[in-house]
């Protein structure tokens, strides 16, 4: 069976789904709430995300084998990454093997490598070699997670991530992650501010809860330590994402600086070498790849068998909002629990929001997901068609 095409195209936001039936009670705690981000060091772009990140839709990619056989892929970054695959990769890729999903993913990581298999590049390998698992599975009529030596779970404990913590725990997850709204733009109070969210997430939690604290690239080493300290009493599971992704000398000090403390963080690592890396200078105690950014299933499964070999356990990044991430997580022993990225309004159930058909959402956090052959997703190639922008 040979790949006939590969096609990247637009479509509408891949992480939450909708537009619900159910009407929300109150809007969702992103609406308007300050995240601490890389850009807020400059006032005009502080308090909201929405003003700086790029508009570009998000990435639908189908596979079509010449017997006639698909498979659908999704990941971010609209234009440029449509670009590399309809542009650059799939020309490359037709009358391959389809089922080659190790060749096809050496094949492409050195067909970027001129650009940057660690960025944009790595978005567009991830969709379509999601789209090539997708396709595997349908044809051997078979889960993905089967193919890749699950189920390891009987459901995948799932966690809850956002700053609407009283409906996480409306909703029964036994663990939730705040998005933390102020950093070293803030000086001081920023310390403090903190310090007043997590108190009060903890107060509301109680002891049997797990929290842990995201803070998206917005830190430096210095207020990385003081907030760790500042927050030691209320016995954070993790912290996250602290530093920009590439300062890897700033996560080695980190590990030496704070030591008790646990780290998460390669949301924004791409491809398996810095994991690699990571594992080998022991500076990270928990991997976060996105399985949709940093290379697709096939990155992840070498991510995570270098990272079980190191002792460490590796938590997709929003892995159980994609039915990609689902599977992994239910596939692998060393993935202990899966995120859910919750930015969907209060009131509204969690199975209105999925993002494609067919795709399973937590309940009482947990989540199995789908059976059906391939990633599960309940789309035709018209149905495809129809998620187009
Ligand atoms: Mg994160």
């Amino acid at each position: 069976m040979k790949i006939k095409s590969v096609q990247a195209f637009a479509i509408k936001n891949d992480i939450v789904g909708g537009p619900p039936t159910t009407r929300p009670r109150q809007p969702a705690w992103l609406a308007d709430a300050e995240v601490a981000g890389p850009m807020s060091r400059y006032p005009r772009f502080k308090k909201l995300r929405s003003t700086w990140r790029p508009e570009w839709p998000s990435v639908g990619c189908v596979v079509i084998a010449d017997d006639g056989s698909f498979g659908f892929g999704a990941t971010r970054y609209g234009t440029p990454v449509i670009s590399i695959v309809n542009e650059h990769i799939w020309p490359l890729l037709v009358g391959e093997p389809a089922m080659a999903t190790e060749r096809l993913f050496d094949m492409m990581s050195r067909i970027v490598s001129p650009y940057g298999p660690g960025g944009l590049g790595a978005y567009a390998i991830s969709a379509v070699d999601l789209a090539l698992w997708d396709l595997k599975g349908k044809t051997l009529k078979t889960p993905v997670y089967e193919l890749i030596g699950g189920p390891a779970h009987d459901r995948i404990k799932v966690y809850a991530t956002g700053n609407d913590t009283d409906w996480h725990m409306e909703l029964g997850f036994k663990g939730t992650k705040l998005a933390c709204p102020y950093g070293p733009a803030d000086g001081l109070d920023a310390l403090n501010w903190n310090e007043d969210l997590v108190g009060e997430a903890r107060e509301l939690i109680g002891r049997d809860v797990e929290l842990m604290l995201d803070c998206w690239m917005a830190l430096d080493v210095e207020f990385t330590v003081r907030l760790a300290e500042r927050l030691r009493p209320y016995a954070l599971k993790w912290i996250e994402d602290c530093l920009l992704p590439e300062n890897l000398d700033g996560q080695n000090e980190l590990r030496r600086r704070l030591p008790w403390m646990t780290l998460a963080t390669g949301e924004h690592w791409y491809s398996p070498f810095t994991f690699a890396t990571a594992a080998a200078q022991k500076n990270t105690d928990i991997f976060q790849p996105d399985i949709a950014w940093v290379g697709g299933l096939t990155a992840c499964l070498k991510i995570n068998a270098l990272a079980e070999a190191a002792g460490i356990p590796v938590i997709p990044h929003a892995g159980m909002n994609t039915p990609y991430g689902q599977h992994f997580g239910y596939a692998m022993p060393n993935a202990p629990w899966g995120e859910y990225f919750l930015g969907s309004p209060p009131g509204v159930p969690l199975d209105e929001m999925a993002v494609f058909p067919g795709v399973a959402s937590p309940k009482d956090g947990t989540l199995t997901p789908s059976d059906a052959p391939g990633f599960g997703i309940e789309l035709t190639l018209d149905g495809i068609e129809k998620l187009k922008v």
